[in-house]
């Protein structure tokens, strides 16, 4: 009876840590069991007594707040802080910057997927779908991309006015200062549909409408900025572009040497007050045909100008580019894709004080207003523009791969082509439901400076591996340059995109997990504020409340993930009603895992996790892996669970766990110490590591799924341009594609009557002509199948120049042959 009354005791506690029972629930079930055992049981009476002195000894200071605060919180408080992490003025603004969302879930253990599937996602309205439909489309078939790249490096001045007549610059500007005013929504779909077809357009236009000066202005800008710079903004009569990168920083933004002196100087004829400026600028997106330059620089104000403070820290200006001393105009040359990109330089260029963003109030608020902007443009940009990239490669190579074919099948029937081609569909899904969940939290309200992080960094890093398999399934077809060609140029500049907006290794390094640990803890933030805290006794009683509620989220997700895994998640609260119901399970158990991880992590290395990035990359691995599979599993909600589209959620789900396991497994691997190593080992794999990849047979679903038109590849790819027109090669596929599916059986028996000796293999039209004579197909089936070849030969066909035509690019000489010839 003793033995079962320490068993009843143990799986009470054991169920309060799983539920998260409070303490004060905790001490009188404990009690009332223990009093239970003593009354009504033969349990000795000493025995109870001397298990309820030791369980006395826990629950009382524990429970009495006083005893708890003077013996276990004032000393813990003076160690933790020595031990908190110094926070330069740069990164407390980087973590308090944003707002926490559905991450925030993922990382505390628990998430409440009912609270995910009831939230309402807007859709694009009526305006915003008519524009995608008419002027976006209408763009889409104006764009040459092989033109704009070689021969024009740039848009024609058409694409150009067109651009501005339809205020694509002016989409995030709002409607009463001449703008589109869109959503979040409308802005991915745009850049999405933009992305599919010519990536110099996509920057283009990406830009005015990211961080840069009309985003500032509208979060910032004081009335008259707003009134003078936005409406010319949003007819494109300005030209943005936002300069804050120079050749010694890059990564380490705050490093800019760049300064403003606040200073008196003449000014159209009058000494007016202003900030002489001093900058060396490079990589400048949009710079060489700017009218207006956004510039962060440093502001000093020696001489008490402005105010008592001397320096101001990083403040934002906006410059325009015929100031005197600006020099601008020259190109770097991206990658191939050549969008304008170049350098901004300026020596002693003064502007009037009033040029500050939010005027002289805002002085020195440039960090916290880029890093609060950052948040927005880094959940919608890249993630789209990726999108966008992925789908149309997908899109392609699944019909390429049918219509190509090698030993007598196409191509994408290869087991090895169906490995790749898997890939193509899964990181496809992910990379749509991702970008469509971090562009629905800015429309939902929030500043997702995680989410835009992890969008940013997997996005990118999916489109890579996206465009890469996407060009060995094209062969040499993807590598011939030319109007035929519609992967070469994205694979060429899929680098441009894993380096801006905050290169890819750092993001992932140290921005994922370093911002997401302290942003989305539901305890250290405050923590760290209650321990800085001046007035001591009010710190303290913070404190203490905040430490022990972390002590009992601590062991609530030690025991949840030591249950959740020995029990396959069999215990975890999701919603069961449907087929996905397992997936929702793997994810509670590995959210309780990583809040675990990152509670030892945390208490075990402190500081010095922020320099160990490689812990730190892998935790933030597995939140991002969390946030896409949730974003996945949305996207199938509200597309309204499709049977159909099943097998590529469960590829890129069991691929996304997967890489979970791996993460969390590099994690416990490589933990610095051998006794954290043990004891995270147990409680996350208490029973090994049972996740697999994604299988051989669902790889064969989804690949199959790529190549023949259906419901479920339409959404998959869905957003995408595809030309009307026989001329464009994606439209060319398109077509192509379900006419070659209706004539495989007759090339099947062609082939067939081939081997038997009937037929004489070569030349097409001789082989059609003499299969109708022979009955072996009909005069209509042969007249379809004459067309069908016709296509294919022009699909499999590649582009060949003249040498001199190809000079052009070196030379910068813009006409063409046929000009030339002309
Ligand atoms: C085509 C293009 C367009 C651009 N447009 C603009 C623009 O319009 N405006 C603007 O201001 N800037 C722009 N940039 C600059 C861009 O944001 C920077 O290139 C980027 O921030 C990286 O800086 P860097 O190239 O100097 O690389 P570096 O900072 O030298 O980094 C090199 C490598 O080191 C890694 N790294 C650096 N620090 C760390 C760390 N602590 N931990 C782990 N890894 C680290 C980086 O991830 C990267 O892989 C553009 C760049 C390009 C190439």
């Amino acid at each position: 009876m003793f033995w079962v009354m320490i068993l009843s005791l143990l799986a009470l506690s054991v169920t309060a840590a799983f539920s998260g029972f409070k303490l004060l629930n905790w001490t009188l079930g404990m009690a009332g069991t223990l009093a239970g055992f003593a009354v009504f049981t033969s349990v000795s009476l000493a025995a109870v007594i001397i298990i309820s002195i030791l369980f006395a000894a826990i629950a009382v200071p524990l429970n009495v707040k006083s005893i708890r605060r003077r013996w276990l919180s004032d000393p813990f408080l003076a160690i933790y802080r020595k031990m908190l992490p110094s926070l330069s003025d740069t990164e407390r603004v980087a973590l308090e910057a944003g707002t926490v969302g559905w991450e925030g879930e993922l990382f505390a253990g628990n998430p409440d997927w009912d609270a995910l599937l009831d939230q309402q996602w807007p859709d694009l309205n009526e305006t915003e779908q008519a524009f995608v439909d008419g002027p976006v489309e209408a763009l889409c078939k104006m764009l040459d991309p092989w033109k704009n790249a070689h021969e024009l490096a740039d848009l024609p001045p058409e694409v150009w006015t067109f651009l501005k007549d339809n205020r694509f610059f002016g989409m995030i500007i709002p409607v009463e200062y001449g703008g589109l005013g869109f959503s979040a929504l409308a802005h991915r779909a745009v850049l999405q549909k933009i992305a599919s077809v010519c990536a110099i357009t996509g920057s283009t236009v990406a830009v005015p409408n990211s961080l840069g000066p009309a985003e500032l202005l509208i979060h910032y800008g004081t009335d008259e900025q707003k009134d003078y710079y936005l409406p010319r903004l949003a007819k494109g009569e300005e030209i943005p572009c936002f300069g804050l990168t120079g050749p010694t920083a890059g990564s380490d933004a705050t490093s800019i040497p760049d300064t403003g002196i606040v200073c008196k100087q003449k000014y159209k004829g009058k000494i007016i007050l202003g900030i002489r400026l001093n900058f060396d600028k490079r990589y400048i997106t949009l710079a060489p045909v700017a009218t207006i330059v956004g510039l962060a620089f440093k502001l000093y104000d020696p001489d008490g100008l402005i105010g008592e403070k001397e320096d101001l820290g990083i403040s934002v200006a906006l410059v325009p580019s015929d100031t005197p001393g600006l020099e601008i105009g020259t190109r770097h040359f991206p990658l191939n894709v050549p969008f304008h990109n170049g350098p901004v330089r300026g020596k002693d260029v003064f502007v009037p004080i009033d040029a500050l963003v939010g005027g002289a109030n805002l002085a020195g608020h440039g960090w916290r207003m880029l890093i609060e902007l950052l948040a927005v443009g880094r959940a919608i940009t890249l993630p789209s523009s990726s999108a966008g990239g992925a789908k149309l490669a997908s899109l392609a190579t699944g019909a390429y791969s049918r219509i190509r074919k090698q030993f007598n099948l196409p191509i994408g029937r290869f087991e090895g082509v169906e490995e790749a081609m898997s890939r193509l569909g899964g990181y496809t899904y992910a990379i749509s439901a991702l970008s469509r969940m971090t562009a629905t939290a800015v429309d939902l309200g929030e500043k997702p400076a995680v989410p835009s992080a992890i969008a940013k960094y997997h996005a990118t890093e999916m489109a890579r591996q996206v465009i890469n398999d996407a060009m060995d399934i094209h062969g040499g077809k993807g590598i011939i340059m030319g109007p035929k060609n519609y992967l070469g140029r994205g694979y060429q500049g899929m680098p441009i995109w894993i380096t801006v907006e905050g290169a890819n290794i750092l993001t992932r390094s140290m921005m994922i997990f370093g911002q997401g640990a302290i942003r989305c803890h539901p305890y250290v933030l405050k923590e760290m504020e209650a321990a800085k805290m001046e007035d001591r006794e009010q710190g303290l009683q913070e404190f203490d409340q905040y430490l022990f509620k972390h002590i009992g989220y601590s062991i609530s997700n030690a025991v949840r993930s030591m249950i959740l895994g020995l029990s396959f998640a069999r215990f975890a609260a999701v919603p069961t009603d449907r087929k996905t119901a397992r997936y929702y399970r793997k994810l509670t158990r590995y959210s309780a895992a990583l809040a675990f991880a990152s509670d030892i992590a945390m208490l075990t290395l402190g500081g010095k996790l922020k320099h160990k990035e490689r812990i730190s990359a892998r935790l933030g691995d597995v939140l991002s892996q969390l946030y896409i599979c949730s974003a996945m599993l949305k996207r199938f909600e509200i597309q309204g669970r499709p049977a159909a589209d099943q097998p590529i959620l469960a590829w890129a789900f069991h691929d996304a766990i997967y890489k979970i396991q791996i993460a969390l497994g590099s994690v416990v691997d490589n933990f610095p110490s051998r006794g954290v190593r043990i004891l995270l080992g147990t409680f996350i794999f208490p029973l090994g590591r049972h996740e697999r990849p994604p299988g051989d047979r669902l790889g064969h679903k989804v690949s199959q799924l790529m190549m023949s038109p259906s419901a479920t590849r339409g959404r998959l790819t869905d957003g995408v341009f595809i030309s009307d027109e026989l001329t464009n090669p994606v439209g060319l596929l398109e077509q192509a594609l379900p006419r070659v599916i209706a004539t495989e059986p007759l090339e099947r028996r062609l082939h067939k009557a081939e081997i038997a000796g009937e037929l004489e293999a070569g030349d097409s039209q001789a082989q059609l002509k003499q299969a109708v004579e022979q009955s072996i197909i009909t005069a209509e089936e042969a007249k379809e199948l004459s067309v069908v070849r016709e296509m294919v030969a022009e699909i499999i066909a590649v582009d060949e120049f003249e040498s001199d035509y190809l000079r052009m690019g070196a030379s910068g000489e813009t006409e063409t042959i046929a000009d030339q010839a002309a």
